[in-house]
């Protein structure tokens, strides 16, 4: 059933019987990426409510959030036939006039947080809406915004919600782009030259594996990236994966994290390394 009013959504949720409560955020224009997370929590025979909701306040410019795909209908008809038990749309009040906004600290210090100033708080203050709101036992989430997964679980923790994570690995066209509502947007021209991003996440990881990659080399494989056709490398980096600190000699598992810019769409996308890596003498090398 599609919700639009909060109340009724309140009302709906308390009134479910003995099952937990899975909650999906989307900003819709629902792709397999969105559908993995969805029939994950519809193979749990639980309670889903999936959200459809293009936040404003996480958007860094009015084009950005403008230009972002809109296709609520068919949306609202893969979400039907899935059997979605409650499909909430938040209104333009949501966020309308917001004046309390969540502030996280050094976790949106690096990635997005530096390259997209203001945007986790932005994801966090809705996420906050949605938590007080919805109360879910279970939320799940997509492993390509891993920065995302990190600012949740700290809003998750600050503000005691019972709120449990659920993980979900990143699904991927089949030149190993990540799936993302933003590639519709890429000029089909450019499209070919995607397929480097993951395709330098899996080198660097594969060196690190083999040899140990010196930290300079990170400056070639941007430029590798440049020289492909993609416009612009906003970051790429080696970090903690617990934290996104900065490795040193004490082995921690850690990701390999990218933003690029094409024709002014920004793209990201993550690679963890298989096991514990340590920072030695300028080298990433694997323990
Ligand atoms: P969005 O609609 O982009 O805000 O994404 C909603 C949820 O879907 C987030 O938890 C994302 O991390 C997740 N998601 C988006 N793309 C993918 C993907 N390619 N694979 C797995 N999860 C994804």
């Amino acid at each position: 059933m599609i919700v639009k009013n909060i109340s009724r959504l309140r009302k709906i949720i308390s009134s479910v019987p003995n099952k937990f409560i899975y909650f999906v955020p989307t900003m819709g224009n629902l792709h397999d990426g969105h559908l993995h997370l969805i029939k994950h929590a519809i193979e749990k025979k639980q309670f889903l409510v999936v959200s459809i909701y293009i936040n404003p306040l996480q958007f860094n410019s009015k084009m950005d959030y403008k230009k972002y795909p809109r296709t609520l209908k068919r949306d609202l008809e893969i979400l039907k036939k899935l059997k979605a038990d409650v499909i909430f749309l938040p209104d333009d009040n949501f966020s309308k006039d917001n004046i309390s906004k969540v502030s996280l600290g050094k976790i949106t210090y690096k990635l997005c947080g530096a390259d997209r100033p203001g945007h986790f708080s932005g994801v966090a203050t809705i996420i906050l809406k949605f938590l007080n709101i919805i109360q879910p036992d279970f939320l799940v989430l997509g492993k390509k915004d891993y920065q995302q997964i990190l600012v949740i679980k700290q809003v998750i923790k600050d503000f005691f919600f019972k709120t449990k994570i659920v993980e979900m690995q990143t699904i991927r066209d089949k030149d190993g782009l990540a799936l993302s509502s933003r590639n519709k947007l890429i000029p089909r021209k450019k499209k070919h030259v995607s397929k480097n991003i993951f395709l330098t996440l899996k080198s660097i990881s594969r060196e690190i594996r083999m040899n140990g990659l010196v930290k300079s080399k990170l400056e070639f494989y941007k430029n590798s990236i440049t020289e492909s056709g993609i416009d612009k490398v906003n970051y790429l980096e080696i970090l903690k994966e617990c934290d996104l600190s900065e490795l040193g000699k004490k082995p921690a598992y850690a990701r390999i994290f990218i933003s690029v810019s094409i024709s002014g769409i920004k793209l990201i996308d993550n690679l963890r390394i298989s096991k514990k890596v340590t920072f030695r003498s300028g080298k990433f090398l694997l323990f």
